[in-house]
């Protein structure tokens, strides 16, 4: 297989850019969607010290099939097998209702593989963060807790992969009144 470097890694961030460019997150200041998933490579390499390229790229690319056009084979394609399998272990199966998808995340946490687990604990922290910086338009102070809970509940499957992560998820969180 052909060796994957920084060269891929600059791609998946441009390829990401370009599908999540019409995308917006739910902050009050409708922040550029792409903010999120680079914050999640982000935090990944800063506070998690990951340098692993292909996690790195399962990352920035983690949203791509979830919430835009991109399809499972067009990653194949365009970045190969281990990407491609790392970006379908964290993507939810948008046919299933919202209430199941959100219950499956919980109960297949404690499967996934030690990359998808990293990506995940960056992801909700990154997410966790965002809502105790300001709360979406239209959302309760009920539904914020009701995240976090939720959000605790997926964590703790993934915890061994990461102290750092790990223990920053859980200052986030006791901050907030919520045990991890
Ligand atoms: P959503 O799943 O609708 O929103 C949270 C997700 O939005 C995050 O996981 C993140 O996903 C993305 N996101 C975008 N912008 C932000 C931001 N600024 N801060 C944080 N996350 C952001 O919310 P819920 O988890 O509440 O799930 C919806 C469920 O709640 C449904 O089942 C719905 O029926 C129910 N509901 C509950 C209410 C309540 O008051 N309890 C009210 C209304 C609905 P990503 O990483 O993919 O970007
Ligand atoms: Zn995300």
């Amino acid at each position: 297989a052909k060796a994957i470097g920084i060269k891929e890694l600059v791609k998946s961030i441009n390829f990401a850019c370009v599908k999540h460019t019409d995308q917006r997150r739910k902050d009050v200041n409708k922040t550029p969607y792409i903010n999120h998933p680079i914050g999640v490579m982000n935090i990944l390499c800063e506070e998690g010290g990951v340098t692993d390229i292909p996690t790195l790229m399962g990352a920035v690319l983690h949203d791509t099939v979830e919430d835009t056009d991109t399809s499972p084979d067009e990653i194949l394609q365009e970045f190969g097998e281990e990407v491609a399998s790392i970006v379908k272990e964290v993507t939810d199966d948008k046919s299933l209702p919202k209430a199941e998808r959100k219950r499956l995340q919980v109960v297949n946490a404690p499967h996934k593989s030690k990359k998808a687990k990293l990506i995940k604990l960056a992801d909700k922290l990154y997410n966790l963060r965002d809502l105790s910086r300001e709360t979406p338009e239209g959302w309760t102070e009920e539904r914020v807790k009701e995240y976090r809970i939720w959000a605790s509940k997926v964590c703790t499957g993934l915890v061994g992969s990461n102290p750092m992560l790990e223990n920053n998820l859980k200052e986030e969180l006791s901050a907030n009144g919520v045990t991890f």
